[in-house]
């Protein structure tokens, strides 16, 4: 089972994509009225409701919204499968300006259109859709997660996946080093934002030596005044003599111009689709013995919790202990990999896939 170079994927044919990529189901949604232009795309409901985020974007072109949407959604199933979760893969892209159209009625409509789809798909926040916004679509849908703890939600997901990914970074440190301890390891942090932040705070008090960097001045005063972190260059940093690099901003920074110029042997950091092409550089990290954590497993925290809300019956504590089972399966992944020679990436995936197949038949009866 091997994993596609899904970056390649350029065929002009919606179907084509489909197919390629495994989805189930592609919902278009249009309003004339609101000027709503949405993509719902559901990956694989196996395990259960399709559960993922929606994004808002100025796409340059419809072909570009479907993609990201494919491609996202197909994450999101590997992220529930691999933490244990029993939720399939979706996620929802708006095609607009998100400082200009969401009106209440754009985003109630959109709230519609998901409680058409009668649960499969389930939604949530995601870049450019806030709480705010969500309390518009939760009035026309039930099937909305990642309210805020006013609406009897689990609230701000960031210090879970802070969490699941530290604890990530300390399988894999444990992979590299022969011990979790990151006690004077130097790991530098891109991006101290919600999640970064949180990063920040576990590694000062297990006494890591931690570097940060951000595009953001004041971020970078506030995180480094209250944990004494120390400020790196945005670009420089690559080149820097770190233990750990942590990517806690933006994807695809694991890309031909970065790779060569790390000298670090641990990436664990919670930016989604870290690696620019899964494929080519997950296999150029494993050919360089850097312990990749695959970003989809350590960061499934703020999945956890918001699956957790879903559910019902939310349980903070209960979340954190879903989250601490990241630690195991990180280290099955890295032992897969090194077992039979894949990169970490694909180990994950197939450890994913091995779960879907398997329960599925559950489910099936056979
Ligand atoms: P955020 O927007 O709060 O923080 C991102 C930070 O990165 C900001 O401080 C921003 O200024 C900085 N940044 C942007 N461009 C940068 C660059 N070129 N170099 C350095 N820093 C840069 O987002 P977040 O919620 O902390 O999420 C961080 C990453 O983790 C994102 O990729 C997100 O998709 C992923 N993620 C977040 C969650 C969650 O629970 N919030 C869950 C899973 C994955």
């Amino acid at each position: 089972m091997e994993i596609k170079e899904i970056e390649k994927i350029d065929k002009p044919s919606v179907f084509g994509d489909l197919s390629e990529m495994g989805h189930e189901q592609i919902v278009f949604c249009n309003d004339n009225a609101t000027g709503l232009k949405a993509v719902i795309g559901i990956h694989d409901t196996t395990l259960g409701p399709a559960l993922g985020g929606t994004r808002m974007w100025q796409y340059t072109n419809e072909q570009e919204a479907i993609t990201d949407v494919l491609r996202l959604s197909r994450g999101m199933t590997f992220k529930a499968a691999i933490s244990g979760l029993n939720l399939g893969g979706g996620k929802a892209v708006i095609i607009g300006d998100a400082d200009t159209m969401k009106t209440e009625a754009f985003l109630r409509r959109f709230g519609k259109f998901v409680n058409s789809l009668s649960g499969k798909y389930v939604t949530a926040e995601d870049v450019n859709i806030k709480t705010r916004d969500m309390e518009y679509v939760a009035m026309e849908t039930a099937h909305v997660t990642g309210l805020p703890e006013s609406m009897g939600g689990g609230g701000d997901p960031s210090p879970v996946t802070a969490y699941g990914t530290f604890i990530g970074m300390k399988a894999a440190a444990h992979k590299a080093y022969g011990s979790d301890s990151l006690e004077k390891k130097k790991v530098v942090v891109q991006g101290v934002g919600q999640v970064g932040m949180y990063l920040v705070e576990h590694l000062s008090k297990e006494n890591a030596e931690v570097y940060i960097t951000d595009i953001s001045e004041d971020k970078l005063a506030q995180v480094s005044k209250k944990y004494g972190a120390k400020v790196v260059n945005m670009d420089g940093f690559y080149d820097l003599d770190m233990d750990i690099y942590a990517p806690c901003a933006l994807g695809a920074t694991l890309n031909d111009a970065t790779i060569s110029r790390l000298k670090c042997k641990v990436i664990a950091g919670a930016a989604n689709n870290q690696l620019e092409n899964e494929v080519r550089h997950g296999r150029q990290l494993k050919d360089m013995d850097i312990v990749y954590a695959p970003d989809f497993l350590i960061n499934a925290g703020g999945l956890i919790n918001v699956g957790a809300e879903y559910e019902g019956g939310y349980n903070r504590e209960r979340v954190y202990q879903m989250t601490e089972k990241i630690y195991d399966t990180c280290s099955a992944v890295l032992d897969m990999s090194d077992k039979e020679n894949i990169s970490t990436q694909e180990a994950a995936i197939r450890l994913a896939k091995q779960r879907i197949d398997q329960v599925g038949r559950v489910k099936l009866g056979f």
